[in-house]
């Protein structure tokens, strides 16, 4: 191209570019790319607007923090509490692709999956700058800049949602919004902190070293701060750690985190220069000798800004109380995580965590702006008190509420809403139903979808899981230097008799519970329904434990073994879905010391955390049970619950039947255009995205191969090496059949197969709005 242009006395103009979509999304954060996702595959054009050259905001290159949530690094009392859905689907193909956590990585896996969606505009290093209104409380349209291909977009739609962290959009329309806390009495908030602890997290920015194995120099920048003068807590700098374990070097906490960001950064780079120049060069640390810095972000992860009014403002009590809503469509279960103003020049604690006993949910009327009819609210800036941002800040928790925005869109571009009036006008029901069919679990509800054929099928299997006897040949045997529970599902009535093998080193007493969570749904083992003394002698011998307890419901119990380091407990090798063992024990990350222990007038919860522990280790107790167990049955697969809650809620094979499979039989034959199956990847697992590694690449329980047959013993699927969650299934010429058998292979010898769920539908699409 050949350009030679003269002298223009009015100047000249950008491109401009006009896009008109059914939705537009602006920040690229997981929030917003989850909301994208979400949206596009349930038919609505999307664009999807991120001022920087990545997706993933916090999560992304740029900034490296891992992506938590509910099951809060596995270290409180959320079990398989990992959210569903489009987040869960990203954190599965992390850990398949990336489970080293290479921040680059998980970028990739972000692009990929947006651009594999055709309705999807994605436009990056283009920032939002202006809104048009047509009226006080109605967005028209968006002014974007993108200042590498000079282009001005004029962006329109019915419906917007801001997933920008600092929610430009809701703010320049005007929308209400707060920053800083709240005040005790307005919410009844015992959390809510005083301006002496501060009102506002502030940011974080972190680096990477690396080992180069030979001597590295470092010369320090002329405005790196001597860390020894100004901050408190130098001492606790280490060469070893990096990245987002250094969350606490944070600032700003009592500036205007949106406004002095570029202020609040360049003082985020003298410490972080600091503190490397402290490393190198103040001679207390010889291991950093050969380590140089691999990497400083130069984007500071912003934590705190804008919070949005909707129409319900979730606060402290909705979370420890753990409060149910008419309208719940997403969770949390991250602490509520306070961190003083002052952040790392602080003399304080950097932070405050208090957990709830469990998971909480989070209702959709605080997804979208109370003044601003058309907009939607995603991530961090949803309608919650400081407080209750505290823990949903996370980002699968952020994830997960722009999940419900995009299928809130759905239902409004269907039938002529705005956000308000599914709520107002009675379409929650429908709402939460196509939610759960995304995939995203919520608390306390049941998918109830009479379209789903499975609902109107006979369900055979080839055999079932029914007996729990561990009798491996080469049982790992470990001391009992913390307690320890298995965590075991019973049906409604007498609980059986449980027998194990123990090993004593001297004459000793076992201390023996069974335990439950008060709460149904629930995992903190609050209640004890009786505890035994049991006399043991030195050497080892069988046990028999009978308890005198009736359950009215299936539940999970915890059969818990006080710790006592004269005792060894037998454990198998053998991993079945739905079984756990956790431990009395504690984990720092989480501020969790074992039993939380909270100051008496801060309206939180004392309890006990009993935690499992990442493989390899974690294994199950090798106990025997003499009755049958009838909780893995087949009838699972259709019962609305997709992961381990009260039961397992999975089918799961009989580990002796060599060739498993599961029957589903129609009266008359049925056309089928879409089959949907949910496989056990383990949503007890945290799958930090970032700088953690993981063991394993695939979860252990995840049914690998495959196969689909119709009543005339054709193959009309067949799938190998599956490590994903959700399988859907679409058929190009919708089956007409009133038999589908699905056979699976084990996922190994140690674990039996499971299926959380099979869904067909006569549509090729599973998005139905036309039924409430
Ligand atoms: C230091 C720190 C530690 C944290 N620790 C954790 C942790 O360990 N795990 C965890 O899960 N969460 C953690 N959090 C919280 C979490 O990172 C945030 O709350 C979360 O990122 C919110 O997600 P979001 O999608 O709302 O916003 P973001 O991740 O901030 O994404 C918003 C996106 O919008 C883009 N954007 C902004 N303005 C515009 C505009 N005008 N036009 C277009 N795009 C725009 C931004 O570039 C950004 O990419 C931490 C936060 C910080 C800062």
């Amino acid at each position: 191209m050949k350009i030679k242009a003269g002298f223009e006395a009015n100047g000249r103009r950008n491109n401009k570019e006009t896009v008109k979509s059914d939705l537009i999304i602006t920040g690229g954060g997981l929030s917003g790319v989850c909301a994208a996702i979400t949206a596009a595959r349930l038919g609505l054009k999307v664009v999807l607007v991120q001022d920087r050259p990545v997706l993933g905001g916090n999560a992304s290159s740029e900034v490296r923090l891992w992506v938590l949530g509910a099951t809060s690094h596995m270290g409180n009392n959320n079990r398989w509490s990992r959210e569903g859905g489009i987040i869960d689907e990203l954190l599965v193909e992390n850990m398949y692709r990336n489970p080293e956590g290479n921040a680059i990585l998980f970028d990739l896996v972000l692009l990929d999956k947006v651009v594999q969606e055709p309705n999807i505009t994605l436009l990056l290093n283009t920032a939002v700058y202006e809104v048009e209104k047509d009226g006080a409380d109605h967005i028209s349209g968006l002014k974007a800049f993108c200042s590498q291909n000079s282009t001005e977009y004029q962006l329109e739609a019915p419906l917007f949602c801001d997933a920008s962290g600092d929610g430009i959009v809701g703010f320049l329309a005007g929308a209400a919004f707060r920053m800083g806390a709240e005040s005790r009495e307005e919410f009844d908030e015992p959390m809510a902190p005083n301006s002496g602890y501060g009102e506002l997290l502030g940011h974080s920015l972190y680096f990477y070293s690396k080992d180069t194995g030979k001597p590295v120099q470092f010369i320090a920048p002329s405005f790196a701060m001597d860390v020894t003068k100004e901050i408190p807590r130098f001492r606790n700098f280490k060469a070893n750690e990096h990245g987002c374990q250094l969350w606490w070097v944070e600032h700003g906490g009592r500036l205007d985190t949106v406004h002095d960001t570029e202020r609040i950064k360049w003082e985020l780079w003298r410490v972080v220069y600091g503190i490397w120049d402290y490393i190198k060069n103040s001679g207390k640390f010889p291991e950093a000798e050969t380590m140089t810095l691999e990497w400083v972000g130069m984007i500071p992860g912003k934590r705190e800004s804008r919070r949005f009014e909707g129409d319900f403002m979730l606060s402290q009590r909705d979370l420890i109380e753990q409060r149910t809503h008419p309208d719940a469509v997403a969770y949390g279960g991250w602490s509520i995580d306070l961190h003083p103003a002052d952040g790392v020049f602080s003399e304080r604690q950097p932070c405050d965590q208090w957990h709830s006993k469990g998971i909480f949910q989070i209702p959709y009327r605080t997804l979208y702006s109370r003044n601003i009819s058309n907009l939607f609210l995603a991530g961090r800036i949803i309608s919650v008190s400081h407080v209750a941002f505290g823990a949903t800040r996370v980002m699968a928790t952020s994830a997960y509420t722009g999940q419900a925005v995009a299928v809130a869109a759905a239902l409004c571009k269907e039938k002529a809403l705005l956000p308000h009036e599914i709520y107002n006008l009675g379409h929650i029901t429908s709402l939460q139903r196509e939610l759960l069919k995304t995939g995203q679990f919520i608390p306390e509800l049941v998918l109830q979808d009479e379209r789903d054929l499975v609902q109107h099928a006979h369900i055979t299997a080839s055999g079932t899981l029914n007996r729990l006897e561990f009798d491996d040949e080469d049982l790992i045997w470990k001391p009992l230097v913390i307690s320890t529970a298995q965590l075991i599902p019973f049906g409604k009535g007498q609980v059986p008799a449980i027998t194990l093998t123990i090993e004593a080193d001297r004459n000793t007493e076992l201390d023996v519970a069974l335990r439950l969570s008060a709460r149904k749904g629930g995992f903190t083992p609050d209640t004890t329904l009786v505890e035994k003394k049991l006399p043991v002698s030195k050497g080892r011998h069988e046990i028999s434990l009978s308890f005198d307890v009736q359950l009215n419901e299936m539940r999970y119990v915890f059969l818990t073994f006080l710790k006592n380091p004269h005792i060894s407990l037998p454990y198998t090798h053998q991993r079945v879905t739905g079984l756990l063992s956790v431990y009395n024990g504690t984990n720092k990350r989480v501020s969790n010391n074992g039993h939380q222990r909270p100051p008496a007038d801060s309206g939180v919860n004392e309890f006990e955390f009993w935690c499992p522990q990442r493989r390899p280790e974690g294994h199950n107790i090798a106990v025997r049970l003499t009755e049958p167990v009838l909780v893995f049955d087949a009838e699972n697969v259709r019962n609305g619950v997709d992961r381990p809650v009260d039961g397992p809620n999975a089918w799961v094979a009989d580990p002796n039947d060599r060739y498993p499979y599961i029957t589903l039989v129609w009266d008359v034959p049925k056309t089928i255009g879409r089959m949907e199956l949910v496989f056990d990847t383990d949503s007890d697992h945290a799958m930090e995205s970032v700088l953690m590694t993981h063991p394993e690449r695939v979860m252990p329980f995840c049914i690998r191969n495959y196969r689909i047959e119709d009543g005339s013993g054709t193959i009309v699927y067949r799938k190998t090496d599956n490590y994903q969650t959700r399988n859907v299934i679409t058929f190009e010429r919708p089956l007409l059949t009133d038999r589908l058998t699905i056979y699976v292979d084990h996922p190994s010898e140690n674990v039996p197969a499971a299926l959380f769920a099979i869904r067909c539908y006569s549509e090729s699409s599973g998005y139905d709005t036309n039924h409430i």
